[in-house]
């Protein structure tokens, strides 16, 4: 689905990523790992058509991302369901609507059962009135799954999405996307949570990838 034939890509001086290939196969289940600043948001950015390589070619649900227009583009984005690392909530929304805006940008309403549900499967049901401000932490990722998956995309990218929670919610939220994975979607995790790791490979079989010297290698499975 999504695929990286010897991409390289850095942001000007020093070489970060150097000829990366990658492939998101259907189904997929694969964390992301390296050093802080090895270059695994810059990867997932790659990977989502946030950022176009200096050099390689990305591929999206087959069409080379360098053929897509703008507008192309946005709706290939859909496919994806992307958990930041800051979550990027709009705070004068409540937590249903922020869920919700995925959706309302394509000028639908979000049927009202589906996000009651939605936020009932990530244990926000009671929250949906509140402003993100007001959430912990654990809170936030939740919400922040709640609306990258909202348009039922085929890949969800998520970038160090236990950062800021404690093990109990990390546990809480790799059940979630395992739960997700089970129902078909392919996941790719950004993080450097090794606990979260192992945990997730007595419940999926997931592939490690690790960013290392500007490279990808595989940790197996
Ligand atoms: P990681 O997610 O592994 O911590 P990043 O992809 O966030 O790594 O960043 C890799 C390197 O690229 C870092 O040194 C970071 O400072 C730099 N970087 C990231 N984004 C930009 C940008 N927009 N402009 C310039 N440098 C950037
Ligand atoms: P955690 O320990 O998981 O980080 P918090 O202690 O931050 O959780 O929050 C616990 C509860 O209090 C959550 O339900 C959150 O929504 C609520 N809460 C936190 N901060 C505020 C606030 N400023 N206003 C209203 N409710 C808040």
């Amino acid at each position: 689905m999504i695929r990286l034939a010897n991409v390289s890509h850095d942001y000007g001086g020093r070489g970060l990523l150097k000829n990366i290939d990658l492939h998101i196969a259907p189904g997929a289940f694969h964390f992301l790992t390296g050093p802080s600043g090895a270059g695994k948001s810059t990867l997932l950015k790659l990977c989502y058509g946030e950022l176009r390589p200096n050099d390689g070619d990305v591929e999206l649900f087959g069409q080379p991302l360098s053929a897509l227009s703008r507008d192309a583009l946005a709706d290939t984005r859909r496919r994806i369901g992307v958990i930041h690392q800051d979550c990027q909530f709009l705070d004068h929304l409540s937590l249903a609507e922020n869920v919700a805006l995925p959706f309302v940008a394509t000028g639908r309403q979000v049927p009202e059962a589906d996000l009651r549900e939605l936020l009932a499967w990530v244990g926000l049901a009671g929250q949906a009135d509140s402003l993100p401000p007001t959430l912990s932490g654990g809170e936030r990722q939740r919400a922040a799954l709640a609306r990258a998956v909202i348009m039922s995309p085929e890949v969800v990218l998520a970038d160090e999405p236990t950062g800021n929670v404690d093990p109990e919610m990390s546990q809480r939220l790799l059940s979630l996307l395992v739960e997700l994975n089970r129902m078909g979607t392919a996941v790719m995790i950004a993080t450097h949570d090794l606990p979260l790791i192992r945990s997730a490979k007595t419940m999926v079989s997931a592939r490690v990838l690790r960013i290392v010297d500007q490279g990808l290698q595989s940790a197996g499975s």
